[in-house]
């Protein structure tokens, strides 16, 4: 690959340069307020040495799915856009970490983004309104996002540039991480540039034994993974909901859990197919009905009572995972072992995250990909530099490892362009 990073860029010189930053501030909110600044953090160092360096900057981002009734192209009316995904607190958050102050225009490529941005000098901080209200962002319509793109373009004088550092949004082809990278030289912030090495590390040449920990809720969203991980490493230890699809697929009665009935079949041929690198739990937490003050039990998978359903995994399994675990060079993890929202059954979680803290405490490279797991670790209180690294783009690290292209990315390199 070749792409050019911010590095380059600040090497280059930006002083007076208008540089057009994509970052990812989606954070999750309540009533206004931000329960996670975590992404706004981790996208700052990008944006904060560009202003350092004296560019104006020009910040794009998005804040939840804004839906645009009946309307495919054009723009949405000002006005007509749902203020509770603003990013005014994302702003606000932003200029608190910078140190600096953060404009937000009123809106995307209108007037106020355009008089705002003619206005900029160097070293400030322009952050657009949720790029999401424009619903050329997202469109299939190559033209209507080009289109977005150019409006995009217009904002910057002269000779600006485009750094890409949304890392949980390159999977996407959309106008501001996709189509304003063929307009603009373009380059990768400090965020993509870190998750892009990490995910070269987890594909190629990676030191064995090599461990995948997969879990989460369903087998359909992490079958892809399973497919293209499993011929390329030394252990697949399966846990969470999706196990018992597994257990379904092996005959075993599961009760009232999680199982994907249309899923069994491609579970059966996956433990055949991988039955000396497939792991699966043998004991599993139980529990009467999905609540936090559940009757619980701990039982063999061979005895799940109809009417219950299993939310974590059992100590043995716990026991036996660490033990895989322990001996490995190579760590990706990716979903909760167990429904760890609820105390009563976050320990399997917790047991195989500390297993593989103690794992990178002796060397092991390892990586938690997946936004709920990121959100185990800081929930369960385990330490976030335990792990060699922690995804900030959940869905966008597993297309990777499933072998995808990432428009995102491939638009910032100059071979895929040029070839
Ligand atoms: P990630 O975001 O890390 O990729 P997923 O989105 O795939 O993870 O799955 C996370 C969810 O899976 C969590 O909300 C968790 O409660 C749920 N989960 C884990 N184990 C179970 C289980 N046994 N039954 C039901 N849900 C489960
Ligand atoms: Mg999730």
């Amino acid at each position: 690959m070749a792409v050019k990073t911010l590095e380059d860029l600040l090497g280059e010189g930006v002083e007076g340069r208008t540089v057009l930053v994509r970052s990812d501030l989606n954070v999750p909110l309540d009533n206004g307020t931000i329960t996670d600044p975590g992404r706004i953090i981790a996208s700052a160092p990008t944006i904060s040495a560009l202003a350092e360096a004296g560019a104006k900057v020009i910040v794009m981002a998005h804040l939840g799915r804004p839906v645009h009734s009946g309307r495919s192209a054009g723009f949405a009316p000002a006005g007509d856009w749902d203020p509770a995904l603003s990013l005014a607190p994302v702003a606000a958050k932003l200029g608190e970490v910078l140190g600096r102050n953060v404009q937000l225009a009123g809106d995307v490529v209108g007037q106020d983004a355009l008089a705002r941005s003619e206005g900029l000098t160097d070293g400030d901080v322009l952050l657009l309104e949720n790029i999401r209200f424009d619903p050329r962002e997202t469109s299939k319509d190559d033209a209507e996002r080009e289109a977005l793109a150019k409006a995009l373009v217009d904002l910057v004088d002269g000779d600006g540039a485009f750094v890409s550092d949304g890392f949980g949004v390159v999977h996407r082809k959309q106008a501001s991480v996709y189509d304003v990278a063929k307009l603009l030289p373009h380059y990768a912030g400090n965020l993509v540039a870190a998750e892009v090495e990490v995910l070269q590390k987890l594909t190629q040449d990676s030191e064995r034994p090599y461990a995948v920990v997969l879990g989460g809720s369903k087998v359909s969203d992490k079958l892809a993974v399973i497919e293209a991980l499993a011929p390329k490493v030394d252990t697949l230890v399966i846990g969470g909901g999706m196990y018992y699809t597994f257990l379904a697929a092996q005959g075993i009665s599961v009760g009232n859990s999680l199982c994907q009935e249309e899923m069994i079949g491609t579970c059966k041929e996956l433990l055949e197919r991988y039955a000396d690198v497939i792991h699966i739990p043998q004991d599993v937490v139980i529990a009467d009905s999905f609540s936090a003050d559940a009757e619980s039990k701990t039982v063999s998978v061979l005895e799940i009572p109809d009417g219950w359903m299993g939310l974590d995994i059992g100590p043995q399994s716990v026991k036996r995972f660490a033990a895989i675990l322990s001996g490995a060079k190579t760590v990706f993890w990716n979903g909760p072992m167990g429904v760890f929202e609820f105390p009563k059954f976050a320990a399997g979680t917790k047991g195989v995250a500390e297993a593989i803290i103690e794992a990178t405490g002796k060397g092991a490279f390892s990586v938690v990909g997946g936004g709920d797991s990121a959100a185990a670790v800081r929930q369960l209180g385990l330490p976030e530099d335990g792990f060699s690294h922690i995804s900030t783009g959940g869905g966008a690290s597993l297309e990777y490892l499933e072998g995808k292209t990432l428009p995102g990315i491939s638009a910032l390199d100059d071979q895929t362009l040029e070839g």
